[in-house]
């Protein structure tokens, strides 16, 4: 067997949006050129064309761009009337349930709008908010304060929406999308951002969908959500200089949305790609022999659930020896990150929410064993082995 440490493999990098650029440069370059012409440079017309774009894309009547995916989930709570940005207004802390493995924007989104996190466990195979653990949320005495349900679309994957539904037809609650990983993906067919009763996207640099720089995206079927966001995401005006409700500045920049209008158009084309590579991914790690049905059997691959379309925002396995793999491929240049190493429950800034280790036992582990491996459009088959084979010296 080759030891890898030893002879010199190419690095590969986590992520290298520079080829992408090169592919669309012009294209961009010149969207660019016309914000410059127009200096309409916040909410202009390519905003509101990319808001419309967006929709359709989403199968959605309504888009509202904001300054970020963060800003999507507040706006989306927000609008809903979800929480109260004065305390004093909303002594009962109206309450939302979601899940600890997430991003912490996830959380802290609940927490701006003066509502009250509460979280459930995921399902081990997806990573995704488990539906039977908001049930048991549901049914104890804290159900009657839940508003809202805010399941992660995470890695690219929809959450169980069918179960999902299911709750809402039993329980009075909102159902929010976090689709930050998620731009077209769908779950029986329906594309996330049609799912719940709205959704937030991100469009940070290393999204499936991305700006250059920070840019969010709030989706709603519901006419009075989308007034109300609108408002909000301008501080609280309809009238200029009126200020109807106290509301934030969370603006779209014109030259962000010129980009995303570009790039949406070749986005089901890299989701596809992304699709194709993470194949690939299985099938080199399964000829290698690394796959096991558990991690103390091997390498787990994703799962992806047949009624879901997943982006594959990442390609995340549960691996043996996590953090020593990790140094191995660091030491090689090959890139991988851990998303997340640290369970929101467990975070020392939400620590006066009152959870404590053990209380999500799918999470914790979870964030004991995921890698991410290299994912994007144009990453290499060559750079696929690469990774595959460190991985292999690793463990033999
Ligand atoms: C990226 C991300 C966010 C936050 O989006 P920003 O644009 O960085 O504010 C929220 N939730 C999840 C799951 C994310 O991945």
């Amino acid at each position: 067997m080759t030891d890898v440490s030893k002879s010199v493999s190419q690095p590969v990098p986590m992520l290298d949006f520079s080829r992408q650029f090169h592919e669309i440069r012009f294209e961009v370059l010149n969207a660019i050129e016309e914000v410059c012409l127009s200096q309409k440079f916040i909410l202009g017309p390519q905003v509101t064309s990319f808001e419309q774009s967006a929709a359709t894309a989403c199968a959605v009547p309504h888009a509202v761009g904001c300054a970020s995916g963060t800003d999507a989930l507040w706006l989306a709570m927000a609008a809903a009337n979800i929480g109260s940005p004065d305390p004093g207004l909303n002594p009962s802390r109206d309450a939302v349930i979601t899940s600890p493995f997430s991003f912490f924007a996830t959380v802290s989104a609940i927490l701006r709008c003066g509502a009250r996190p509460v979280l459930a466990d995921i399902d081990p195979a997806t990573y995704n908010l488990s539906p039977a653990a908001v049930e048991a949320v549901l049914d104890s005495p804290q159900g009657a304060s839940v508003k809202a349900v805010l399941p992660v679309h995470l890695y690219g994957q929809c959450a169980d929406w069918d179960a999902f539904a299911a709750l809402k037809g039993r329980h009075d609650l909102l159902l929010i999308e976090d689709a930050a990983q998620a731009f077209g993906a769908a779950w029986n067919g329906i594309p996330a951002g049609a799912l719940g009763d709205a959704a937030a996207f991100s469009f940070y640099p290393t999204k499936n969908l991305s700006a250059f720089g920070d840019a969010g995206l709030l989706t709603t079927t519901s006419a009075s959500l989308d007034d109300h966001a609108r408002i909000l995401r301008a501080h609280g005006m309809r009238r200029r200089y009126y200020h109807e409700e106290i509301g934030w500045n969370s603006r779209l920049d014109s030259i962000q949305a010129a980009i995303l209008e570009v790039k949406l158009r070749y986005l089901p084309r890299w989701n596809q790609q992304r699709r194709d590579l993470a194949a690939n991914y299985d099938q080199l790690f399964r000829a290698a022999k690394l796959t096991g049905g558990t991690v103390q059997d091997g390498i787990v691959l994703p799962f992806t659930d047949p009624r879901a379309t997943h982006v594959f925002h990442q390609y995340v396995i549960r691996a043996p020896r996590r953090d020593a793999l990790r140094q191995y491929l660091t030491d090689l240049q090959i890139g991988s990150e851990i998303y997340y190493p640290v369970p929101l429950h467990l975070q020392e800034s939400l620590a006066f929410l009152g959870y404590k280790a053990g209380d999500f036992p799918h999470s914790e582990a979870a964030a004991a064993e995921v890698l991410a491996l290299p994912m994007y459009p144009e990453l290499r088959e060559d750079e696929q082995q690469t990774v595959v084979e460190a991985i292999r010296a690793f463990y033999a």
